[in-house]
């Protein structure tokens, strides 16, 4: 005997399969949804997510560049968050995309995600829209740190450095003092001695005219697009369900809660994404 939750969950999935099945060239895009259910938090208005803000409010493109405190704020609390956030796993959504990949069903993979989760889960027809919050880079010469990597010498930097008293929320959201704060020795270019910014796109900067582009083409190239876990709010991703109603493509969106295009969407699912997509047969 099934319950109506099940024989509605049932319809959904049978619905989704129909729009895999039916699509040769899927165009899939991610946004925080998909990572929440890996334990990252999200930060819906704050399009980079973790650590990109101040206590207040979002770090801005602009105050990173022009101020060493906001700069001596921002790399504390990274240092501090880094080995939380970057031991958050792929979950279950992460991998079946990942599969869909090396059964040929996936065309491209767009994420709004900063995480890395994609890439852990061996994705590889991947844009990272808004960056990576694994990679780092110099502002002056262009010069690329892993992550990890820029965490030990931060260590080597701050040899007496005490983080702890603080410590960490629930979520993974760091609170220094301010005495911590002014301690804190910010690392910068081994190369040129430039300023380090995570390669992520920070509130009032703007994704790569090429990498948009680049989006754009593969969008066109599509032949249905699937959303999941993105209320498409920013509009860095919204662009691309316009380009895809432009060609007429498929729509459909996964995602718990209404976003800013159900109503160009064929099928909308309220659903989460690790539950749903492992049920999906990609052949
Ligand atoms: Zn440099």
């Amino acid at each position: 005997q099934t319950s109506d939750q099940e024989r509605w969950t049932g319809g959904k999935v049978k619905e989704l399969q129909r729009f895999i099945t039916l699509s040769k060239k899927l165009l899939v895009m991610t946004g925080a949804g998909i990572s929440t259910e890996s334990g990252i938090p999200d930060y819906r208005s704050e399009k980079v997510g973790l650590y990109a803000r101040t206590d207040q409010r979002p770090i801005q493109h602009g105050d990173f560049v022009r101020s060493a405190p906001i700069r001596q704020q921002y790399w504390a609390r990274n240092f501090v968050g880094w080995p939380h956030f970057s031991s958050h796993q792929p979950n279950p959504a992460h991998w079946a995309l990942s599969n869909w990949e090396k059964l040929g069903k996936l065309h491209w993979l767009v994420t709004q995600n900063v995480d890395a989760l994609h890439t852990k889960a061996g994705s590889q027809r991947l844009t990272e829209l808004h960056g990576c919050m694994h990679r780092v880079l110099c502002l002056n010469c262009g010069e690329q740190t892993p992550r990890g990597v820029l965490q030990e010498r931060i260590k080597l930097l701050n040899p007496t450095w005490n983080a702890e008293a603080q410590g960490l929320a629930p979520d993974g959201d760091v609170f220094l003092s301010e005495e911590q704060v002014q301690s804190f020795q910010v690392p910068s270019c081994v190369r040129c001695g430039g300023l380090l910014k995570p390669d992520v796109v920070f509130f009032g900067d703007t994704v790569n005219p090429d990498k948009v582009n680049f989006v754009h083409r593969r969008v066109k190239e599509a032949d249905s697009l699937l959303v999941v876990g993105s209320s498409l709010q920013v509009y860095s991703g919204y662009r691309f369900i316009l380009t895809a109603r432009e060609k007429k493509l498929p729509i459909a969106i996964l995602n718990i809660g209404p976003t800013r295009s159900d109503n160009l969407a064929c099928l909308k699912l309220n659903s989460r994404c690790g539950e749903l997509l492992p049920l999906i047969d990609p052949h």
